[in-house]
């Protein structure tokens, strides 16, 4: 998805190539002693699972790519859930919402002007009112207070890998027990999409449990097109496990990187590739693979990606 936040909305739009995850160093403080580590977001560690190529052109060429409707959509209605959560409890409607789609639409178009270029069809907004609409049918939102939203959250695992992404909500309830919410909007076959889904979220898991102590109690997808939830409970041998895979994964991308081999891994998933026009795969040719350089100070906040 797009971002919902102002400042990264304009940060993640309209290339996708500075989302997520850098391969260069970066550090964790701001300051000249701080330690350096290199870092990796849910999404692009998703993307060298699902197509090691596709990881290269996304991280390394940060070849560009236009969002489709569907995740523009995507970021309203994630724009509209979020601040629904600034009213109070009772104003917290159906009616509410759907009212809060055309100007929060608008709000993003004034942010990101290049926006207004794209084919949207017809029922765009309407579509976005939906979406919130299976929403209202799963959950009562008068009902939840979040603890926060679109937070920002991150840890360094085995003492090399700094990994960071933003949840959706975090709901914390009174006995101190943590609901990871994540909120999916896309139109694409939810099958095709929901292991990367899960990984995502036992990515944030991690984070929570190795900041907090915590294991998160719930991880919850809230499928707003099938008005679904779908939760899933980790446990700590399962995060420990997850935590030494992320790892490897890692190593995989640097020797990847080292050796410059990024082999294309064509599955369903291609449908949804921008990529198919340089991809061996479809006969294309990829571009030379590009010098290394220093991320810019944007390119290393860090963002949501373009999973919707
Ligand atoms: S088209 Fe498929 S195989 Fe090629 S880069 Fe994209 S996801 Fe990978």
């Amino acid at each position: 998805m797009l971002s919902t936040r102002p400042a990264r909305a304009v940060l993640s739009y309209p290339s996708i190539s500075v989302w997520g995850m850098t391969t260069e160093a970066v550090a964790v403080e701001p300051h000249d002693e701080a330690p350096v580590y290199p870092s990796l977001s849910p999404s692009r560690a998703a993307d060298f699972k699902t197509c090691p190529l596709l990881y290269r052109f996304r991280t390394i060429d940060r070849l560009p790519e236009t969002p489709s409707p569907d995740q523009a959509r995507g970021t309203l209605v994630h724009a509209v859930l979020e601040r629904l959560f600034d009213l109070p409890a009772a104003d917290r409607t159906a009616d509410t919402a759907a009212a809060m789609v055309d100007p929060e639409w608008e709000r993003m178009l004034e942010e990101v002007p290049d926006l207004a270029d794209l084919p949207t069809p017809d029922d765009f907004l309407p579509s976005a009112r939906e979406l919130l609409a299976g929403y209202f049918t799963v959950e009562d939102p008068s009902r939840l207070e979040p603890a926060e939203r679109e937070s920002l959250i991150s840890t360094v695992v085995d003492d090399q890998l700094l990994i960071r992404g933003y949840i959706d909500r975090l709901d914390v309830s009174p006995d101190g027990a943590l609901r990871v919410v994540d909120y999916k909007t896309g139109g694409a076959p939810r099958e095709a999409f929901e292991a990367r889904a899960l990984f995502q979220l036992k990515f944030y898991a991690l984070v929570l449990w190795r900041t907090r102590g915590v294991v998160p109690r719930v991880l919850r997808l809230l499928y707003l097109k099938d008005a679904e939830i779908c939760d899933y409970s980790p446990d700590a041998e399962e995060l420990a496990r997850f935590e030494r895979t992320l790892v490897a994964l890692w190593q995989a991308i640097a020797r990847a990187t080292e050796a410059k081999d990024f082999r294309p891994k064509p599955s369903r998933l291609c449908g949804w590739c921008s990529h198919q026009a340089v991809c061996p795969a479809y006969g294309g040719t990829p571009p030379p693979f590009p010098a290394p350089r220093a991320p810019s100070a944007a390119e290393q906040i860090e963002s949501p990606g373009a999973d919707e």
